[in-house]
């Protein structure tokens, strides 16, 4: 595991990226959030993130978090960035401070009868498949309309934006253009139906620079920050 000086360091290194990457394309680098992803690493590296300032943390599977949250006592917030099956979703909702990976109307409907029971308004964001990746999870941008309507009719469950995952390819062209297909489909979105959906959740250690050129407002980074997973 690395050190919290390493870590420190990797910050520095990701900061000065995402600083580069706004000033190439007129953006303030204060309008593109961090979201450090810890899954796969131990629990001290959140306390890591906690220490450097961070003040929520990505993990993709409910059953690890799990684990890591007893260490933190709620000093950090939590995002669950993978595929959540509907069965786990009463203990995403009492867990999650924001589940970024919402993909159907089924576990759309679940978690609002999970929020309601527990009379809580959860966070969430509409992933959206906007690379047609047969590999990834995802609406389809054709389905999304449906999907965001769906999600407006659910009293206990708040809309904030849109999740995507490029597609895996060496060619980062390819990554770009899934990034502007999401801005693209939020932008329309977000003008059919009045809201303003204004988190792009895109952007990971690779192809963060792409995402942040096409308007991403938090970045997912894991391995930049933490090292290759184990
Ligand atoms: C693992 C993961 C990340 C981080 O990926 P890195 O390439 O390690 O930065 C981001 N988003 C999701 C959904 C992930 O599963």
């Amino acid at each position: 595991m690395l050190s919290y000086e390493e870590f420190c360091a990797n910050c520095d290194a990701l900061e000065r990226r995402v600083r580069a990457a706004a000033d190439a394309c007129g953006r303030d680098a204060s309008e593109i959030k961090i979201l450090p992803v810890t899954k796969t690493h131990p629990a001290e590296v959140v306390e890591y993130a906690f220490r450097r300032g961070f003040t929520a943390v990505g993990e993709n599977r409910v059953q690890e978090a799990l684990e890591k949250m007893p260490l933190f006592g709620g000093k950090i917030e939590w995002e669950l960035i993978g595929h959540l099956q509907s069965n786990k979703a009463l203990r995403a909702v009492e867990n999650f401070n924001r589940i970024e990976s919402v993909d159907s109307e089924h576990l759309l409907l679940k978690l609002d009868a999970c929020a309601r029971s527990m009379g809580k308004v959860q966070r969430i964001l509409l992933q959206v498949n906007a690379g047609n990746d047969p590999a990834k999870f995802g609406v389809d941008a054709e389905a999304a309309a449906g999907l965001l309507e769906a999600a407006l009719n659910c009293a206990n469950l708040s809309v904030e934006g849109l999740m995507t995952i490029a597609p895996l390819d060496s060619d980062l062209d390819v990554a770009s253009r899934c990034f502007g297909n999401l801005r693209k489909i939020r932008d329309c979105l977000s003008e059919k139906f009045s809201v303003p959906l204004s988190e792009l959740s895109m952007g990971m250690s690779a192809d963060l620079e792409r995402a942040i050129a096409e308007g991403s407002t938090l970045i997912r980074v894991g391995s930049f920050l933490f090292g290759s997973r184990q």
